[in-house]
């Protein structure tokens, strides 16, 4: 019986992979530390919610701390969703501490998926040679079923479907183009279908643009979710109003109630008065949206994706996405 009770929920095959996945892939980072910080359960039970209601895909990473969540909720559902993990690993000895870090605080005894965090281009992916070799050999002892990586760039999608090895692949694409790094949206989709061309498994990433794309939702999201090149799409949500908003949208329905309450909360970057300045979190930012102007960090709004990953180099928890 399809997870969810009835709920219709479509599911495709990432590329030439063995691994299916509902179209509608549940962001994990949004709930955890780097965001939202829910406690536990509150946390783990907006997994489980989207668990229940038919997402069989979850995309988290080692850098989100968001293990513990999904361990819980995987114990209250009894449930066994695809699980994608990255981590910024470069030795083979780091990626094998990354990779059963995963294991461990998930409490699984494979992986499906695990990704090279934000792959630049072929020199980045030559320079993490190693940690690829050491995810390509745990593949073949079973502990993680398909490789890949994760990218903001178009010349990281390039890299990555050059390579026989790599099955899956992590791009950040949306309607208007925000955040790709080093090109415009047309080439971006270019290389996806490129890649999807060439076997690859494609889910997308930022496809609110990190929420600024908030008063052009519902498009943003047809958008991705109708180009055939994209198997499945990560969206964080972080409370049961947000699944359900993003579900009625996989299934074309609009939400008038809905989508007014959560057109309304718009996210931003805060950061504390007890910024000192120290510029650990500037080169943090690949968006290049930080800087530092007098003894405080700055914020380009227009070039911020609110993905949140400046807020861990912040030693003094000075930046929080509210
Ligand atoms: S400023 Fe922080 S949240 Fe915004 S894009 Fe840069 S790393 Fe992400
Ligand atoms: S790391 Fe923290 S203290 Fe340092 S500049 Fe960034 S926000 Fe400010």
């Amino acid at each position: 019986m399809e997870p969810g009770g009835g709920v219709s929920m479509r599911y495709r095959r990432l590329g030439c992979s063995n691994i299916i996945v509902s179209e509608l892939c549940l962001g994990v980072l949004t709930i955890g530390p780097l965001q939202k910080n829910l406690l536990l359960e509150e946390g783990a039970g907006v997994i489980a919610y989207a668990l229940e209601r038919g997402i069989t895909f979850l995309d988290t990473a080692e850098a989100y701390k968001t293990y513990k969540y999904i361990k819980e909720a995987l114990v209250m559902t009894g449930l066994k969703p695809v699980i994608a993990s990255k981590s910024y690993a470069y030795t083979g000895r780091a990626m094998k501490i990354s990779v059963e870090k995963a294991l461990d605080e998930m409490g699984l005894s494979n992986l499906d998926i695990f990704l090279l965090h934000e792959q630049e281009n072929e020199q980045t992916l030559r320079g993490h040679e190693e940690a690829l070799r050491y995810l390509l050999k745990a593949r073949e002892k079973g502990m993680i079923k398909a490789v890949g990586l994760s990218t903001h760039t178009i010349a990281g999608v390039r890299a990555g479907s050059r390579r026989r090895e790599i099955e899956i692949i992590h791009p950040l694409i949306n309607i208007q183009g925000l955040g790709i790094i080093d090109g415009t949206r047309d080439q971006m989709l270019a290389a996806i279908k490129e890649a999807c061309q060439k076997g690859k498994g494609l889910y997308a990433m930022k496809a609110f643009g990190g929420g600024n794309l908030v008063r052009q939702a519902y498009e943003a999201f047809q958008f991705i979710n109708h180009n055939p090149d994209i198997h499945s799409t990560a969206i964080g949500m972080k409370n049961r109003a947000e699944i359900d908003l993003n579900i009625a949208w996989s299934q074309g329905r609009r939400c008038v109630e809905l989508e007014a309450e959560i057109g309304s909360q718009n996210k931003k970057l805060l950061i504390e008065d007890w910024c000192h300045g120290c510029g650990s979190c500037v080169e943090a930012c690949h968006q290049e949206a930080l800087s530092i102007i007098g003894e405080k960090v700055y914020i380009e709004e227009d070039k911020c994706i609110l993905c949140g990953y400046c807020s861990q180099y912040c030693v003094d928890f000075c930046i929080k996405i509210i």
